[in-house]
Parts: structure tokens; sequence; C-alpha cells
């Protein structure tokens, strides 16, 4: 381990809080600190050695952040704002783990996390009204709050592949790298998946390796990082308009990724559709966009993602660029997706992944046309008897999203009702933050919340700055309970659910949906109508005294 907390393993033993906190990434240590701003004691949870959440567990070569740094940071200390120099456009994993560990340091968070242990139980006793929860490690605590920030991505999918306990040489899953890295110079590697994680990995690995196999299920679509290091002139001009910056973050969907960018540029599309302009127009703002690099690409035309003409021109262009850049055709070929509508799976944004299958020491193998029958020893065999050898396999095979981490802890609300019944067929929530049936239970950038189609940071700072207000509100008007109502919650799942059919993300069987995991229900789990939207509708319940809650003293 690497950041090891170094504290001993102290266990809490009856012990009451106002709050308790399961997760101590980016939403758990902002929480702890408001909550401490407002005088209530807390206690907070976390399994890995120290802070940072995903970016304490994904070290993978080559894991950076797809949103900007200078926007996937905190917005609530102008101090810190000021003395923290981000190094790159996009920050590498190592940098953002620094960022973490200082932010503990300078709010002096540790003392109230307890690390190396993982929540097993929270359960709500109607009686006392009081969550009670346990860990693994025999802790045992209670508080009249019980807040989730255990990350939308923090459960490691177990691919249903035949054989991969088998392999004699070592594997590694992205999401849980060793800490003190990984040499895989001299070495062959295999790599199973082709997302987000995969793609940033894969340049990396490819350039140490003697060679590297990528098994490839479903190509996705890529667009540049145009990753550069940061002019500290330009850093400055960005701070002295760090609150202006921090607004367009919180508003708009495409500039909560950041608007930063070498040109000037508001965050919004360039266009509403493509309909009605000529095809160079059309080009050359594609271009444009792909040159500026990253996630704003998908914005550039208002309506890709509720147009399939629209989409199906964007995605033309992407897989023309990926023909463009790959020399062998049939690996171009393979490379290009075409089962999905663009940016209906996560969108990725890469550092010369395209280009690396230029290289020498790189073999695509489509495992969709012939899947692995079976990983053994040495490598693994395909359905249709072709062999590959390697020294190392690489997993990037993806996570139970934004459903596995609530659902992997007992979870029992009034009258001892279980989360994961309450969610057989899907998770429900009113506001992604509430659970009808579970008083006192808040879940940060939950299900039915923007979530994992924002910049995480932002709204993560939004959900923890609406619930300590929620709490400051009962406090002053002496509830001691609050609920989300059925019939609110109903109504906003239906809600959630329209905005999604709406769009063309239902199409794309992504993990968004839960697609990724045999027998998860198909839930569109984000809500899709974008940060500033979101924002006004949540701003407006709290304004109106919780509208949709219910409250008793
Ligand atoms: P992912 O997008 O779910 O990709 C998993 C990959 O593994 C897919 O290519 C999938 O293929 C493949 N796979 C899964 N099970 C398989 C099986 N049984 N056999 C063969 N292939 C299999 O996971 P991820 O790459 O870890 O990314 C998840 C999310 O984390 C991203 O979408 C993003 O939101 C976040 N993330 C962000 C960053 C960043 O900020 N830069 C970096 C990494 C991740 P199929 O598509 O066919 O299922």
């Amino acid at each position: 381990m690497s950041s090891s907390s170094q504290q001993p393993l102290e266990h809490d033993d009856n012990e009451e809080f106002d709050v308790i906190v399961v997760g101590a990434g980016f939403a758990g240590m902002y929480l702890l600190h408001r909550l401490r701003g407002m005088g209530l004691s807390a206690r907070v949870y976390e399994t890995g050695a120290s802070v940072g959440g995903t970016w304490y567990w994904n070290r993978y070569p080559g894991a950076r952040c797809d949103a900007e740094s200078l926007a996937y940071s905190y917005s609530f200390s102008r101090e810190l704002e000021d003395e923290w120099n981000w190094s790159e456009r996009y920050a590498t994993q190592p940098e953002i783990l620094r960022y973490a560990e200082r932010v503990a340091a300078k709010f002096d968070l540790k003392r109230d996390i307890r690390f190396e242990r993982r929540v097993t139980r929270a359960h709500f006793d109607d009686a006392s009204g009081r969550w009670t929860v346990e860990t693994d490690r025999g802790d045992r605590a209670s508080a009249r709050f019980c807040v989730m920030a255990t990350g939308c991505l923090s459960v490691p999918q177990v691919p249903q592949i035949a054989g991969l306990e088998d392999f004699a040489g070592p594997t590694y899953w992205t999401s849980k790298w060793p800490h003190d890295g990984v040499d895989f110079a001299g070495r062959r590697v295999g790599i199973i998946g082709t997302g987000s994680s995969a793609i940033q990995a894969i340049p990396v690995i490819a350039a140490q390796a003697k060679h590297l196999t990528v098994f490839q299920r479903t190509p996705n679509f890529s667009v540049p990082a145009c990753n550069a290091p940061l002019d500290p002139k330009f850093v400055d001009a960005f701070k002295a308009n760090y609150p202006g910056h921090r607004q367009n973050h919180r508003l708009g969907m495409g500039a909560g990724f950041g608007d930063l960018t070498v040109e000037p540029h508001p965050g919004g599309p360039a266009i509403e559709t493509a309909a009605g302009r000529s095809e160079k127009e059309v080009r050359e703002l594609l271009e444009k966009y792909w040159r500026i690099g990253g996630a704003h690409f998908i914005g550039a035309i208002a309506d890709t993602m509720m147009n399939p003409d629209t989409n199906r021109i964007v995605a033309d262009f992407v897989r023309g660029k990926i023909r463009a850049t790959v020399k062998d055709p049939a690996t171009a070929d393979a490379l290009c997706p075409t089962s999905h509508p663009i940016g209906t799976k996560r969108i990725c944004v890469d550092t010369d992944y395209y280009e690396t299958f230029n290289r020498a020491n790189v073999k695509l193998v489509d495992i969709r046309k012939n899947p692995i029958d079976r990983v053994d020893a040495t490598g693994l065999r395909l359905q249709n008897g072709e062999r590959h050898d390697f020294d190392a396999l690489v997993l990037a095979t993806g996570f139970d999203a934004m459903t596995g981490a609530l659902l992997k802890i007992d979870v029992r609300g009034a009258g001892g009702r279980s989360l994961r019944d309450a969610w057989a067929t899907g998770p429900r929530t009113y506001l992604g933050i509430g659970v009808a049936g579970f008083p006192n239970l808040f879940t940060i950038t939950g299900p039915g919340s923007p979530s994992v189609l924002s910049n995480m940071l932002v709204s993560i700072e939004q959900h923890v700055d609406w619930t300590v207000a929620c709490i400051d509100y009962m406090r002053k008007n002496g509830y001691r309970r609050i609920e989300a109502q059925q019939a609110s919650q109903d109504q906003w799942v239906g809600h959630v659910n329209e905005v999604a059919d709406a769009t063309l993300f239902p199409q794309g069987g992504s993990w968004y949906l839960g697609a990724n995991i045999p027998g998860k229900p198909r839930v569109f789990m984000p809500y899709a109508a974008g940060v500033g939207v979101y924002r006004e509708i949540a701003d407006r319940v709290a304004a109106n005294g919780y509208e949709g809650f219910a409250f008793a003293r």
C-alpha cells in the first residue's frame, strides 16, 4: 500500500454520531468537512487505506481524469483553489490522489475516518429513528442520518469468462491496480475490455510491453484528449475568474467537463442541429471540436443525443478518423463502433489510442466475432480454436455501476425492508438522493440524478450542499425524520425514464442501463436532462420546504 492512513485499527463500539458517512472519496471527504462546519458529529467508514475513492483504487497505467483538472476539483474553498496548481489539462491519477491527500490534510479530515473497513450493514430502527451501521472489522455505531457516499463506479464487475482462475501468470484488474505499479517490460500482455479504462491503459502498456493483445468485444468511440501541460499564465487568468467558471460548470453539462479549452468555449453547443447545414460546415465544426479535444466533442451539436440523423453524422465523422488513423484496414474496421449510437456508451477520451494499433507489437482480437472459449494457464483459446498466449492478463471489464456499492451493503429501512428488495426491479429514488421507505438516508449522486453523465465533482458538491442544507432545515424546524414520499418518488422515476426515452441513450446497451451485468434489471439510471435543469429542480424542492419529502418530529 503506498498511502496508508497508518491508523491503528481501532473499533467503534456502539458509538453515537449525528451522521454516519459511507465512503471517503471526494463525496465523503467534502461531506465530512461540511458536517463539521455545522457542528455535527460524524463518522466516515472507508474500505481503502486512505482517502480518494475511485482515485485510490484505479491506479492503472495511463489513468487520468476525462474532465479538465481546473473543473474536476473542489470549488468550496477559494484558499484551496488558490494554493493548488494542476500541472496538466487532464490530471493524472497520482496527481488527483495527491490532491485528495492535500485536502484531507488541510481540513484535518482523517481523524474522523475509519479506514480499511467495509460497511456490511446499515439498519434503520423505527423506534429510535436512528441508523445502526456495522463494518467487517467489527465496528458498530449509530447515527440519526446515514449518507451513502459510496461512488458510482466502485464495485468491479467480475466477467463471466471460463477458466479465469486457471491463468498461471499474474492477473491485474484496472480497478484494483497494485499500488507499487507493474513493470510490463519484456512481457507479453493480454487485456480484456475496451472501455474508458482500457482505452487509457492500452497505449501506455503497449509502449512498455514486448507484446500486447487487445481482446475487444465492443468497440467504443473515443476522442482525443489533446492533453497538454497547463501554462501558469493561463491558470492565473483562469483562477482570476474562478467563480465565473465554476458557475459555468454548475449549469452546463458540456461546460461541466471544463471550459478552459484553447479557444473561447462557452460550454454550450455550437449549433442546435446538423439539419439544413452543408456537409462542409458540419464537418468543419466537428473538426474544430476534435482538435479542441475532450468530451466537449459530443456536445458540439445540441441534438446529437436526441436525433438519430445528427448522431449518425457525428459517428461517421469519428469512424472516418479511425480509418484515417489505423493503417491496417481490417483492424480499423474492427475498431469502428457500429452497434450503438455515439455517446450512448460513455464517450472515451484518449491519448494515442487508435495510433497504438499501428505498432508492430499490438494485436486486436475481435471476440465478438470469435468469442473466448476459456482462459487457461498460458493464455486463452477462442471458440474457433485460435490460441493467444501471454505472460500477464489485464482485466478492464468495468463495474456494477451506480447500484453495485449500495446493494452490496445490507441496507434496511423502515419496518426492516431491505434496499435489495425495494430495488429488485431496478433503483427507485426521489431526485437520486432519497428513497421511499428509507428515512434519514441520503444517496450522494445516486441513481436518478445526473451523476455519471456529469462532472462528478460538480454533482458531488451539489448533493453534499443539498444534503447538509436539508439536515440544517430539519434541525431548525425540530424534525427528526425525513423520508421521500412514495408518490413523489414514483413521479420522479417516471420523469427520469421519460427524459431518457426521449434520448438515444437507452439504445446504448451500456452500464448506464445495467446492461453490462448479467441479470441486472435494465433501467436507465442517471438523469439525462443535464445538471442545470436538475439543479433548478433540486433547488426548487428545497426552497419549497423539501416538497415531496415527509417530515416527522
Ligand atoms: P466499461 O466502460 O464498462 O468497459 C468494460 C469493457 O470490458 C467493455 O469493453 C466490455 O465489453 C468489456 N467486457 C466486460 N465484460 C466482458 C466479458 N465477459 N468478456 C469480454 N469483454 C468484457 O468499464 P471501464 O472502462 O472501467 O469504464 C467504466 C466507466 O468508468 C467509464 O465509462 C467512465 O465513466 C469511468 N472511467 C472514467 C475514466 C476517466 O475519467 N478518464 C477512466 C476510466 C473509467 P462490452 O462493451 O461488450 O460489454
